[in-house]
């Protein structure tokens, strides 16, 4: 019998599948209910009207496929769920070891929560607990890199073995199968059908290529449907093995016609940046593929920590080359953390008056912005040294990310200076939105790309006094002004690190100006104490939606 991970760090306590005595878990952390309480549940749902009889049938089957991914995912991160929630009696903690799918705080470091289960292994499930990387290198297997294979100790020996997820997940995936085969036979749509199709085939292969394609290529489908092993993450020892989750997704055909109108305008756009021309001559290719959706359901992965409220897929580089990646923007679960985060942080932290600049189209807009304006500026560096992500080297992406938030927030300039968008109105929701934005983006930390580059525009703005802060109140406030020439003056300044492919000023970028200061440390704990919500919890299922 296959030794579980939960047997291999909890031995003593509970009863595993090679059979050891059964105790009962309890907390070490001393209110799980108060943890359970950072979580505030939101419902999904979405407006399902105008999808044909065929579509509506084809929900509930994903739904089912949907759980299994889930049910696999907690393989992956744990081992034996049913066991370790049998083995809990306090309600509270079965929810908090439910959001963290496992005993350990994914908000938190990974702290561990349960007494007696010691520091989460790096590599999840995805190794043996007890494997080093020394006896991983050692090992021989052209498959033990591969992103859906698992490695495990033979019984006997003890060595390690290499198995690829279809014979591991065998029963699993074969049932997920046959399912994603019916759900093609009710898609009205060729593309959807051909995908559901070709994705039915890689999970019993492992090779998920074709369908990758396949995803990228659907272009008219109501619903979408991204599953399977997909993001790496979970494996924090070598970041090597695929962790399986499931979105299911209904298209907003209105703001992805939008989305698809403001992508076409990047080569104007790219021709109106605030740099000298040498920098800007790479012309960005204008069928960017950005579309705005509600999610009815999140399971395994991408349900786990904090909520994705946007994906940008497949990760297969092969994949990019030929066809591009696709950008969805995830609308409701926005709206849930503006509405029950957002909002609350900008109460604490805005200025009074400025209060109605924080509006939910300014946040969109910022998000799917920032997206779009991954494609401008150049990838390509003047002196012909080569890549700007080459020659960056670890800089690159705090300083690519940096770009994509200045220039996003130029676009919506650019775009209101064109009659596209709106007017200075519109610039000054998003200028306030996105200041507001930017506490809850570094409230856990500015150690992440996104998080240093967040640090920079706030250091830079600060310097430049794009905002004040009210020293009675502690409320920020936005010139107007001093805020659009900062975001003009921060736009070049990236703009030339990058043409210039300026690693000695990207390191130093970052050096001073990428950390949080002891005072807005301070103001960041006034949000902790405030008791605003870490994060969403979503309550799914198909009583939530009309079919
Ligand atoms: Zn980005």
């Amino acid at each position: 019998m296959k030794k579980s991970l939960l047997c291999l760090v909890g031995s003593v306590l509970l009863l595993c599948s090679c059979g050891k005595r059964v105790e009962t878990y309890s907390s070490s952390i001393p209110n799980v209910q108060q943890k359970v309480d950072e979580f505030i549940s939101v419902k999904l749902t979405a407006d399902l009207s105008h999808l044909s009889e065929n579509d509506k049938k084809m929900i509930p089957i994903l739904f089912e496929i949907g759980k299994i991914m889930d049910d696999l995912y907690w393989k992956q991160a744990w081992g034996d769920k049913d066991a370790l929630f049998s083995a809990i009696n306090d309600e509270a903690l079965k929810q908090y070891v439910h959001i963290n799918y496992g005993p350990w705080e994914r908000l938190n470091d990974n702290k561990s929560f349960i007494q007696g289960i010691g520091a989460k292994p790096a590599g999840a499930n995805f190794y043996p607990a007890d494997m080093k990387k020394e006896e991983f290198n050692t090992l021989e297997d052209e498959l033990k890199n591969d992103l859906y294979t698992i490695v495990q100790r033979e019984e006997e020996t003890g060595a390690l073995k290499v198995l690829p997820y279809h014979e591991v997940y065998k029963a699993e995936l074969t049932k997920v199968s046959e399912l994603l085969k019916k759900a093609a036979g009710l898609s009205d749509d060729a593309g959807f059908k051909d995908y559901l199709l070709k994705r039915s085939e890689a999970l019993l292969t492992g090779d998920y290529y074709a369908s990758d394609l396949a995803w990228m290529s659907m272009k008219s489908n109501a619903i979408d449907f991204v599953v399977g092993p997909i993001e790496t993450y979970e494996d924090a020892l070598f970041g090597a093995k695929a962790a399986f989750e499931s979105f299911i997704l209904i298209k907003d055909k209105e703001w992805s016609d939008k989305l698809a109108h403001f992508a076409s305008l990047l080569p104007t756009l790219q021709a109106s940046l605030p740099v000298e021309d040498k920098y800007k001559l790479e012309v960005p290719g204008s069928d960017s593929d950005l579309g705005a959706y509600e999610v009815i359901f999140y399971g395994g992965d991408c349900n786990a920590g904090s909520k994705t409220i946007a994906i940008n897929l497949p990760n297969d580089p092969r994949v990019h080359i030929e066809k591009g990646s696709r950008k969805l923007q995830l609308k409701n679960s926005m709206k849930a953390k503006f509405d029950k985060i957002l909002i609350p942080i900008s109460q604490l932290l805005i200025d009074d008056e400025q209060q109605k600049n924080v509006t939910f189209d300014a946040f969109f807009e910022n998000t799917m912005f920032h997206e779009v304006a991954h494609g401008l500026g150049i990838k390509n560096t003047l002196n012909g040294s080569g890549t700007v992500r080459e020659v960056l080297k670890e800089t690159a992406s705090a300083i690519e990310e940096g770009k994509a938030d200045i220039l996003g927030l130029y676009m919506v300039d650019m775009l209101t200076g064109m009659n596209e968008l709106g007017d200075d109105q519109v610039l000054m929701d998003n200028y306030v939105t996105f200041m507001a934005g930017l506490f809850r983006s570094i409230r856990f930390g500015a150690s992440s790309s996104h998080g240093k580059a967040n640090m920079i525009r706030f250091n830079y703005f600060k310097e430049k006094q794009a905002f004040t802060k009210n020293e009675e109140t502690g409320k920020y406030k936005v010139d107007f002004e001093k805020m659009r020439q900062a975001m003009i003056d921060l736009s070049n300044e990236i703009l030339i690190i990058q043409g210039e492919g300026d690693y000695a000023k990207a390191k130093s970028m970052i050096k001073e100006k990428g950390f949080i200061q002891s005072e807005l440390q301070a103001d960041l704990d006034r949000i902790e104490k405030a008791g605003i919500p870490r994060d969403i919890v979503f309550k799914q299922g198909l009583e939530y939606l009309e079919l």
